[in-house]
């Protein structure tokens, strides 16, 4: 039987969500391939029984006091002489910022190719396909992968989070953990009650438009009413409004929720690239040329000052619909 490993993401005892859509990805291609799920750290108890819950066949539990912190290098090796080992056919990563960083390296040191990026994949025989959007979301490319392991990292918010039914197997792995070359000292979380904006499944997201730091205290209240993350273009970030762990674009985060709201911002190609995979966009913005009006779902033409507490007020009063 073919084997599918998932590459689970957890961070302080919580499991990201992204792991569960990888299961889901990894059931669409399994066709009768067993899916298990890899997660390397320290303490892994909690997220593994949670991970299990959650649909795979089986959860492997390599948990090392030296894999506590997350480092490339010691990672990657660890996960390719486990690969070396147990020879799975598949192996599904994340396009997180760890996902991105980690599994090409472990398609490197196992000396195999790497679709990445990716919001939808397949099996074509022997072969993995997939569809990556490219040149900031411009063009859609469609690439096949073949070797063994098929690799590919996997955008999160692109399929579904799987719920399962807690049958799976548990299991533990003791690989020999290498000294890193690189050892991270200090790890300083920035402290939100809200979602990360590249994991959320709703984002009101704001830009110069807004005008001010102060402004986007509306956005938060309606972030508040939504469950929702607060995202900002680089204007915004640049300007010293927002956090640089907010900017959505090019040269930010990646994003592709439910639905994104865009409060005052203009819609240029750098910052479209990072959320035009978005399943709904709505925008609003008081000039009707504005060209993040072109990729929209639903398009207000309005002054954010009026239009955003509007919402949020009818949203709190119940009458939105
Ligand atoms: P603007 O373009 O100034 O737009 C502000 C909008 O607000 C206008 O459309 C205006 O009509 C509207 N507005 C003003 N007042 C109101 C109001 N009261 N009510 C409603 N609407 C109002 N940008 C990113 O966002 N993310 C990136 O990652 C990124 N990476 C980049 C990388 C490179 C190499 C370069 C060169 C640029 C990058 N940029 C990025 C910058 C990008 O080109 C734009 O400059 C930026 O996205 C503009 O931000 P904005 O839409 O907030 O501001």
């Amino acid at each position: 039987m073919q084997t599918i490993w998932v590459l689970g993401e957890a961070r302080d005892g919580e499991v990201k969500r992204v792991t569960y859509e990888l299961i889901t990805a990894a059931r669409e291609i399994a066709d009768g391939a067993s899916v298990t799920v890899v997660l390397l750290g320290d303490d892994l108890d909690g997220p593994v029984a949670e991970i299990a819950a959650h649909g795979p066949d089986a959860v492997i539990a390599v948990s090392d006091p030296g894999l506590a912190n997350y480092s490339p290098d010691a990672w990657a090796a660890v996960l390719a002489a486990m690969a070396r080992d147990s020879d799975p056919d598949v192996i599904l990563g994340s396009s997180t910022a760890r996902g991105r960083d980690l599994t090409p390296r472990v398609a490197a040191e196992l000396g195999v190719g790497l679709a990445s990026d990716v919001v939808e994949i397949g099996r074509d025989g022997d072969a993995l396909t997939a569809v990556r959007p490219i040149y900031a979301g411009k063009a859609v490319q469609h690439v096949r992968v073949t070797g063994k392991p098929l690799m590919a990292t996997i955008r999160p918010n692109s399929y579904p989070a799987a719920e399962g039914d807690g049958a799976a197997q548990v299991n533990t792995a003791a690989p020999a953990v290498a000294e890193p070359r690189a050892v991270v000292t200090i790890v300083e979380v920035s402290a939100s009650e809200r979602p990360d904006v590249a994991e959320a499944d709703v984002i009101v997201s704001g830009g110069r438009g807004m005008g001010g730091p102060e402004h986007f205290a509306m956005l938060e209240e309606l972030a508040d009413q939504l469950g929702a993350a607060v995202g900002a273009s680089r204007a915004a970030v640049d300007a010293n409004w927002r956090p640089h762990s907010e900017q959505v674009g090019q040269t930010g985060k990646t994003v592709s929720p439910t639905l994104y709201i865009a409060c005052g911002i203009s819609g240029a190609v750098q910052h479209v690239a990072g959320m035009k995979t978005s399943k709904v966009i709505v925008a609003i913005n008081k000039d009707p040329e504005a060209p993040i009006f072109g990729i929209s779902d639903y398009g207000i033409v309005g002054d954010v000052f009026e239009v955003v507490p509007a919402i949020t007020a009818a949203l709190r009063d119940g009458d939105a619909g």
